[in-house]
């Protein structure tokens, strides 16, 4: 590791990373090359934890394809320096931002979407000029060979390296003298590396996770909920982040919403979903038997069954779930879906309020006053009115977490900014070299400085 830091040291310390030709060339070599990898990508994921190959292709293979089609058609006007109005007292100047990249940077990834979550980070972190090298996730080993071998096989090391390995490995690279780290995973792992960052005050992106409310009103569409909330939560077996944690349904529409959703996940999954082709297992025995766990005592309304030998963990409903159950303690990360039910909204905003922030929140109700309510109130990462997870698929927004579910944000032209450090350039001329801040620091000067100050 130490040799190949050097030598991307060397080599970006050579400046080549900073001509956006050399990035576009190096986005247009990774458009030109993935395509071969599809078929591989694909089988991978579906090899590590059963995903269906159409749910890897949206969320995976195909969001990477039009995010590098997004970077090279905005890559050169995203890294033009930006002109900044100046300002009277520095008259005469001409002020800039020059997009930089930091140098070397680390990028961690998690297993759930193992090719997504390594590749668009790397994807913004190269088109903004950086060095990279990639840790992608050990649970999701299949993938991540797959990567290693494609990205070490079309880059030269000195530009981007992805080594593979589990915690020992990543707690190495955390100890390297890196310009940027990029996180991806939990809030548990995102506190140590945020601490190793802290110790050499290395910037940091963390993309954390957190427990995503889902709030059904009594002004719902509820076929249109029922529907959008078992895709949303059952897509790749609820191993999302932004995966509907929880539910809380207006007492007047909750036993419907329980029926329509149970109703739905025949008609998604069959009648026996362990045989359906369109439903993932779980990533490990570990989490398995975790998430079997909270299923435990609870009341269940639909679902509940497993098969260790499979991963499998049926599409699960609880009902009746009280805010002091288990399942409420830390995000679920599984396909089980608590349903709290609720009367006033006051009584659910002043709980969500008391709730670490989370990643996503998602609104179901047809009245605008009501969706109003609860945007002003709640503070989340990011969220859809009427549906779910879709949110993330926009390039055109910014995508991240606020407090406990993370900091920094990417995705398009975000991703660039947070791989580009903005810097601030004044540039001056000799002439109208104004006396009055120069030294001697005279009585008259400071009177007229402060008029100056009051006119400006
Ligand atoms: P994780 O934190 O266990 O692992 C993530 C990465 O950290 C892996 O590459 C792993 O090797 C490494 N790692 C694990 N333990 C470590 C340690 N002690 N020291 C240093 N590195 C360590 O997360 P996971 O189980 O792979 O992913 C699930 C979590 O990630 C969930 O909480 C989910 O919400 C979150 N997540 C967030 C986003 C997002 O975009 N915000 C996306 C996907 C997943």
């Amino acid at each position: 590791m130490d040799k190949i830091l050097e030598q991307q040291r060397r080599f970006f310390n050579q400046g080549l990373t900073r001509d956006v030709k050399f990035r576009l060339a190096q986005l247009k070599i990774l458009k030109k090359n993935l395509p071969l990898l599809e078929d591989q990508v694909l089988q991978a994921i579906k090899r590590d934890f059963g995903k269906p190959e159409f749910e890897s292709y949206i969320s995976e293979f195909g969001q990477i394809k039009k995010e590098i089609d997004f970077f090279i058609r905005h890559l050169r006007s995203w890294s033009r320096p930006e002109k900044r109005s100046s300002i009277l007292l520095n008259f005469p100047s001409f002020s800039e931002i020059r997009y930089e990249p930091y140098g070397l940077v680390l990028i961690i990834s998690p297993w759930n979407l193992p090719f997504h979550l390594a590749m668009l980070p790397l994807i913004g972190a190269l088109a903004a000029g950086n060095c990279v090298v990639l840790k992608p996730s050990e649970l999701s080993a299949n993938t991540s060979r797959v990567i290693a071998g494609f990205i070490n096989n079309l880059f030269d090391k000195s530009l981007v390296f992805v080594i593979e390995g589990g915690v020992e490995t990543s707690q190495m690279l955390l100890k390297e003298r890196w310009d940027y780290i990029f996180f991806t995973g939990s809030k548990a792992v995102g506190k140590i590396v945020a601490q190793q960052a802290a110790r050499n005050l290395i910037p940091c992106t963390l993309e954390l996770g957190g427990k995503s409310p889902v709030i059904v009103t009594a002004q719902a569409h509820l076929k249109n909920a029922a529907k959008r909330i078992v895709w949303a939560k059952f897509f790749t077996g609820g191993q999302t982040c932004i995966a509907p944690d929880f539910v809380l349904a207006h007492e007047s529409v909750y036993e419907n919403l329980l029926q329509e959703m149970k109703a739905v996940i025949t008609r998604f999954y069959g009648p026996d979903p362990s045989q359906s082709p369109d439903y993932s297992r779980i990533i490990n025995k570990h989490h398995w038997q975790r998430i079997k766990d909270l299923i435990g005592a609870a009341n269940v309304c639909c679902g509940g069954q497993t098969n260790p030998e499979q991963l499998y963990i049926a599409p699960t409903i609880l009902r009746d779930t009280n805010w002091s159950d288990p399942v409420m303690a830390e995000e679920i990360f599984g396909p089980v879906l608590p349903v709290i039910r609720y009367r006033e909204k006051d009584e659910i905003v002043a709980k969500l309020q008391q709730m670490e922030k989370p990643l996503a929140a998602y609104i179901f109700s047809e009245s605008a006053e009501e969706i109003e309510y609860f945007l002003k109130r709640l503070l989340f990462g990011g969220g859809v009115v009427n549906d779910a997870l879709v949110h993330y698929v926009n390039h055109h927004l910014p995508f991240g977490g606020v407090g406990q579910s993370g900091f920094g944000r990417y995705h398009g032209k975000e991703s660039f900014l947070t791989f580009s450090h903005a810097k601030a350039v004044v540039h001056r001329w000799r002439m109208f070299d104004l006396p009055l801040r120069y030294p001697p620091y005279t009585a008259v000067k400071f009177k007229f400085l402060k008029k100056l100050f009051d006119w400006l």
